[in-house]
């Protein structure tokens, strides 16, 4: 395995020179071709004086020139800084300061948003200039055979910190996670293992590139495998399906509802998804049929199933091969490299089957939290274990099943109450399209549950209906004392509802 992400792109250069790397717009790029590209942005980024130790953030949405700036910037022995595409300036200005990002690569606009004009007032000292993706990557550089990038590749190795990701910030504020090579490399190696990717595959991303799953187990698991990316923007269903039958695409990852859309299509009419064969998909809860369909009508039969988080690289996931009950219903085994097991409060691995937070210990875990030495503290302990804050139970097998976060448990009259199950019972009632529970404060049981509620289009429900209905459908603990009707709930630019807002 190469020790970093340049050389892995180079070394993909030499085994697979012709093959496609990258597919956009119908226009192929070879690896010889990608590893050129970055050779040259990074050779312009040398010019610049961005070295080792410095930080270049990237905002901007999937592309082909997003995945060469990304090399470049690794290639010169620089931190890559990601921005999620729905900030706003203010929390855009903010991971830009606290990572004293030097400079900044980003595209003229996307969705109607400029985003250097949403940060034209952000105080930002250390940010030297921002750069177009579309017409910067190489400017002033000395091109491709500039040797200057061959001195900055020896600088590099294992434990350089690869990327600075943030967390989604629902439970709180953003936090900054440092990677190493030797941490992500490695792990995307045993997930191309575990999904089959290969050569010859065409991998579908929609995920974004900022975050963990789109950047690391996408384009960064093609250079490894040989498979050809095809980035794509932001999800739409019929430029999907366009893609998937004109591309021939094999291997697609998504949240259960990209694939619901697909299914949905296919019931209307007949496209060809002849060419699928396997992906990924991880949440809650996905439908035991609704696997199922994906593996008979979409010919997804490699579906394995994923939970993960920016602090560790991959955690969990199901094999190939599992029947769609495991995958329906758990979230997978420990991922090579790591062990998993679920704890009670003090620290002690509790009985198979019962309840406690889910830690993991191994090779995906981060170096620690940018500048947050507490933070690092008070979430990988002494013996290693990272503190996921997610609450589980594991079974006889092995199999991880998250029932929810730690820090959205509540107490009522002496039963842990789980949101995220009162959730998914609410969400059966006909008239509710979104739920969302916290727990309140309570003079008799100590905490009780408060629901807020989006009614679907058109439905009417009053508070006592829905109480009324939630006594006949959950024990009684677990029934919502009060319940608001809201147009919508508060979510982050990661798209996870806002529970420290409701509360
Ligand atoms: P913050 O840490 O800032 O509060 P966040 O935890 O939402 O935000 P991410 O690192 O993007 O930020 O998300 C990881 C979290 O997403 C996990 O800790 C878990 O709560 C949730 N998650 C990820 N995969 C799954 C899954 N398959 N099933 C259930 N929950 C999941
Ligand atoms: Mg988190």
């Amino acid at each position: 395995l190469p020790p970093t992400i340049p050389h892995a792109a180079q070394a993909a250069a030499r085994t697979w020179p012709d093959a496609p790397a990258v597919l956009e717009n119908g226009e192929v790029w070879s690896f010889a071709e990608l590893w050129q590209r970055s050779r040259a942005a990074a050779s312009a980024l040398l010019g610049r004086g961005i070295g080792a130790g410095d930080r270049v953030a990237i905002w901007a949405p999937n592309s082909r020139e997003w995945i060469v700036a990304a090399i470049a910037v690794m290639s010169c022995g620089a931190a890559v800084v990601t921005l999620n595409t729905r900030l706003k300036g203010r929390e855009a200005g903010d991971i830009l300061r606290r990572t004293n990002a030097k400079l900044l690569f980003t595209v003229e606009g996307f969705l109607g948003i400029d985003y250097r004009a949403l940060i034209a007032d952000e105080d930002l000292p250390a940010l030297e200039g921002t750069l177009l993706l579309e017409h910067d990557l190489v400017q002033g550089g000395k091109g491709a055979d500039d040797p200057a990038v061959d001195g900055a590749l020896v600088g590099i190795d294992a434990d350089t910190v690869s990327d600075i990701l943030f967390t989604s910030g629902t439970t709180g504020s953003p936090k900054g996670v440092l990677m190493t090579y030797g941490r992500v490399l490695p792990q995307a190696a045993v997930w191309c293992q575990n999904t089959g990717l290969r050569e010859g595959d065409r991998y579908l991303i929609a995920n974004p590139f900022f975050h963990s799953f789109g950047m690391k187990v996408g384009w960064v698991a093609c250079i490894l495998s040989g498979a050809v990316a095809v980035p794509m923007p932001q999800f739409d269903v019929g430029q999907a399906i366009e893609l998937i039958e004109r591309e021939r695409i094999t291997f697609m990852p998504g949240p259960p509802t990209i694939f619901q859309m697909l299914l949905a299509e296919l019931d209307k009419r007949k496209w060809d998804c002849s060419s699928l064969r396997g992906g990924t998909t991880g949440a809650a809860s996905v439908p035991p049929a609704l696997v199922e369909r994906i593996r008979e009508d979409l010919g997804m039969v490699d579906l394995i199933t994923a939970y993960g988080m920016t602090e560790c690289v991959n955690i969990t996931t199901c094999v190939p091969g599992d029947d769609a009950e495991t995958i329906a219903r758990t979230c997978g085994k420990a991922f090579p490299g790591n062990e998993v097991r679920i704890a009670d409060a003090q620290g002690n691995e509790v009985p198979r089957g019962q309840t406690g937070e889910v830690q993991v210990r191994g090779q995906g875990v981060m170096l620690g939290y940018l500048d947050n030495a507490q933070a690092t503290a008070e979430t990988i302990d002494a013996d290693g274990w990272l503190h996921t804050g997610d609450v589980g139970t594991m079974d006889e097998r092995g199999y991880v099943r998250i029932t929810d976060r730690m820090k959205d448990l509540y107490i009522s009259g002496g039963f842990n109450v789980y949101p995220a199950e009162v959730e998914k019972l609410l969400a059966e009632h006909p008239a509710i399209g979104m739920a969302a529970v916290v727990g309140v404060p309570d003079e008799r049981l100590g905490e009780v549950g408060r629901a807020f509620v989006v009614l679907r289009p058109g439905a009417t429900a009053s508070e006592a209906e829905l109480i009324a209905w939630s006594r006949e459908n959950m024990a009684n603990y677990k029934v919502p004392r009060s319940f608001v009707l809201v147009e919508d709930l508060p979510r982050n630019a990661a798209g996870k509802v806002l529970k420290t807002e409701l509360r």
